[in-house]
């Protein structure tokens, strides 16, 4: 059994007082980070969760509400937890350099200090299936700002399939990609069309059919779709919210 928990559940802006995006995975052998936002090392604090319980951070693309709390969770499980077992840290292509170039600019150098446990870096290519820690995952390119290198995934913790759609506006191969899931977290920023490179709950509903998914959730949610919960045509995704599988 696998079970998921949403640490942050907001846009890139804090939208209805919630965190940034950031999702637990707790399998059998360990747990995953799913992208993780400045607010991270907070929302994990707030809900008890003890960071020596993350194996590996996997990040969808290079915007700060999703790869900006990795920081501050190295020097944390360096200074706070003494940490000594492995931290994989995957994502898309220069996840390395991006992350020292962040640490540095914060003022945390990664280079700097001795580390009591290996930071292992692991770059993730669509379509190329990769074990990371205590999952397989299969990545996708998705349809957001080029320059931050998106994309989805989908993730196999033992039996269950967990699909994450990153940041990402509507592209025809969305549910194909995400197809077979008993899971799918999909972003939901706006209401209404209006931003290509994000998702709403108009176009979502008119493609609702295309899923095959058991259940779908939506998460980054802005402000309209913040005061839209629980009144609206999906499931929606709070802060802390924990899903079994
Ligand atoms: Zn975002
Ligand atoms: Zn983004």
């Amino acid at each position: 059994m696998s079970e998921v928990v949403f640490i942050g559940t907001s846009d890139a802006f804090g939208a209805g007082g919630r965190r940034q995006s950031a999702l637990l995975v707790r399998a059998s052998h360990g747990g995953l980070l799913l992208d993780c936002g400045t607010t991270t090392a907070s929302g994990l604090a707030a809900l008890g969760i003890e960071r020596d319980e993350i194996d590996a951070i996997l990040i969808s693309h290079f915007h700060g509400d999703h790869f900006g709390g990795i920081p501050a969770l190295l020097l944390a499980a360096l200074y706070e937890d003494e940490r000594r077992k492995p931290l994989r840290v995957a994502g898309p292509h220069g996840i390395e350099r991006r992350v020292h170039q962040l640490a540095a600019a914060m003022g945390y150098a990664i280079e700097e200090r001795e580390w009591s446990f290996p930071i292992e870096f692991l770059e993730l290519l669509p379509d190329h299936p990769t074990e990371i820690g205590p999952v397989k995952v299969h990545s996708f390119e998705t349809r957001h700002q080029p320059h931050t290198h998106p994309h989805g995934m989908l993730v196999t913790a033992g039996r269950q399939r967990i699909g994450y759609s990153g940041d990402t506006g509507w592209f025809d191969d969305l549910p194909r990609r995400v197809g077979g899931a008993d899971l799918f977290v999909c972003e939901c920023t706006y209401n209404t069309p209006g931003f290509e490179f994000h998702l709403n709950h108009q176009t979502l509903v008119a493609h609702k059919p295309e899923f095959d998914c058991g259940r779908i959730i939506l998460t980054h949610l802005g402000s309209e779709m913040s005061a839209r919960r629980g009144n609206c045509d999906f499931e929606t995704a709070d802060d802390g919210l924990t899903i079994r599988l």
